[in-house]
């Protein structure tokens, strides 16, 4: 689950707040009550894309995704056939 930063433009409180993707974004500050807390831009998402980690992971999930996808457009099934491979 992603770490977001959120900051009060109103009276700067700041927190890091654990969100699903699907979860609408806060705009309440837990401090003062003011419609005023943001999500930010962090620099620690910045370091988490160039760290490496994250790009080799995307990449391998992607193969897997593919080879899923192939596998039911394949009519015979048996792993054998050179069409197949
Ligand atoms: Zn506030």
């Amino acid at each position: 689950m992603p770490i977001y930063a959120y900051s009060c433009s109103s009276c700067g409180y700041a927190e890091d707040v654990m969100q699903k993707m699907s979860d609408l974004p806060l705009s309440t500050c837990p401090k003062c009550g003011e419609e005023s807390f943001s999500k930010q831009v962090t620099a620690a998402g910045f370091a988490l894309k160039g760290s490496g980690w994250y790009a080799t992971d995307f990449k391998s999930g992607n193969k897997a995704a593919d080879k899923k996808e192939e596998a039911p457009s394949h009519a015979c099934g048996t792993g054998g056939c050179t069409a197949c491979s």
